[in-house]
């Protein structure tokens, strides 16, 4: 179909629009519910207006999930008594989770769609049309979002599914119920995607799950010696031409077992940076978050991972103010936070998430100690990555670059996932090397300059 107007649905306009409300996995989905919709000759717009469907991709884990998507949905209803044969969907977490709820709500909404019935979309839209509002929750994966045909936001870069669902229970998280256990695709989906990514021009991949260093364990027996484990998943794509970066997210601390460790250390592609949620730094409220590592262990971890990996950048998500947390409990994850140094940090006010068992402890706090706590941890931390970040200039490093950033500079990112501001005139999606020489908390600045020769040498010997 052209981008011009189509006859599709006598006369409506043949766009879609998709809002993509969460994490990585949420993004991951919105690529595939684009690329399913484009198999069907529908092109994208920005402008609900113009949509003859809109998504609404929810994500239960982000504070207010629901509050956005029922402002998002009462900001449509006009919208669909002017135009009936707009077709409202929503999909994602809050849809798995809050199923009959939404339509019992919003009667406007078409489809409702879970996180397991992607590959349905199509024809649950075309039931709408006929039949009236249609939902879809099933909760079983018979086809792996990646399988799907994807519509990337990115020409370099691109996620790649390896596991959905998880098979802990951390008090906090809704994932478990809303994307079930965990249930790994076969290592040949996984390589043959990355394949055929490499053959589009793809250099950069994300390897996606909601506990990724798991990967593997639910496929066969736990002794098997053909179970596949997320550290062999590694060597193999590093072992792909075209492929020149590996990142992955997000693991579990407890998981990074040291085959992971060792295998990072052990493949150029696979990039110096690991996410490594703490979550806290007390044993007390780790306990009670069902977090199976105590503060001690955490950071015994993560110096053999710095042992094994010298310019390991380590990024975290924080909670503070969980339910019964003390101030000697915050200290806590004050000095686990002095001591790891992290490079960046996702600091969180805790809040409940309905249907986690965290959602019904009793003893919540007043919001102005959590406030007040958060924004003591949010100046630490802003000081250790300044302090991480002035480390680093002087280094010429490589960047990725990935477009026009602000005030006509290139936005670009590091092995170590560091955001550089850039001067000079370098196509998004090329590889660049850049002296630093500017550091801020949050990114760094750089010019650019030739590759050091031994650079040089090391891709010429990738690319051959
Ligand atoms: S490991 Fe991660 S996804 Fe699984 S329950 Fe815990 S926080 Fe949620």
């Amino acid at each position: 179909m052209a981008a011009g107007h189509s006859t599709r649905l006598g006369g409506v306009t043949g766009r879609y629009l998709i809002s993509t409300f969460g994490c990585q996995m949420n993004e991951h989905d919105s690529e595939r519910i684009a690329g399913v919709l484009e198999s069907d000759g529908y092109v994208s717009t920005s402008d609900a207006e113009d949509a003859e469907i809109v998504v609404l991709n929810t994500c239960a884990i982000r504070e207010n999930a629901d509050r956005r998507l029922y402002g998002a949905l009462g900001h449509l209803k006009p919208l669909k008594d002017r135009r009936p044969r707009m077709r409202i969907v929503v999909a994602g977490c809050l849809a798995q989770k809050d199923q009959g709820a939404i339509q019992a709500k919003a009667p406007w909404v078409d489809v409702v769609i879970g996180t397991h019935a992607l590959p349905s979309l199509l024809a649950l839209v075309r039931a709408a049309e006929r039949d009236g509002p249609q939902m879809d929750v099933r909760e079983y994966t018979e086809v792996f979002p990646s399988a799907l045909p994807a519509r990337r936001g990115s020409k370099h870069h691109a996620w790649v599914s390896v596991s959905v669902g998880c098979d802990n229970r951390c008090t906090f998280c809704i994932v478990p119920l809303v994307r079930g256990p965990q249930l790994s695709r076969s290592i040949g989906d996984i390589l043959a995607e990355v394949h055929g990514l490499a053959r589009q021009g793809v250099v950069e991949v994300t390897l996606l799950g909601q506990n990724v260093n798991t990967y593997g364990r639910d496929l066969t027996a736990p002794d098997s010696p053909s179970r596949p484990r997320f550290a062999e998943l590694l060597r193999a794509v590093n072992e792909i031409d075209g492929i020149r970066r590996i990142r992955f997210t997000s693991p579990h601390p407890h998981d990074f077992t040291d085959d992971v460790v060792q295998a990072m250390a052990e493949s150029d592609r696979v990039c110096e940076h690991i996410h490594f949620p703490l979550q806290s730094g007390s044993d007390r409220v780790l306990r009670a978050m069902k977090r199976s590592y105590r503060a001690e262990r955490y950071l015994s971890w993560l110096a053999r991972i710095r042992e094994a990996v010298p310019a390991m950048a380590v990024t975290t998500d924080i909670i503070v103010g969980f339910p019964g947390e003390t101030e000697e409990d915050f200290a806590g994850t004050m000095r686990v936070v002095e001591a790891a140094r992290f490079d960046a940090a996702f600091t969180f006010q805790y809040s409940p998430r309905p249907g986690t068992p965290a959602g019904s402890y009793p003893n919540r706090l007043p919001k102005a100690v959590v406030q007040e706590r958060f924004d003591r941890l949010v100046e630490l931390q802003e000081r250790i990555s300044l302090e991480r970040n002035r480390e680093l200039i002087g280094d010429v490093v490589e960047v990725l670059v990935e477009g026009e950033g602000r005030k006509g500079n290139l936005k670009a990112r590091s092995r170590t996932n560091k955001l550089v501001h850039m001067s000079g005139e370098v196509p998004a999606g090329s590889f660049a090397w850049v002296e630093l020489d500017e550091a801020h908390p949050h990114h760094l600045a750089g010019r650019l300059v030739e590759a050091p020769a031994a650079a040089v040498a090391a891709v010429a010997a990738v690319v051959a």
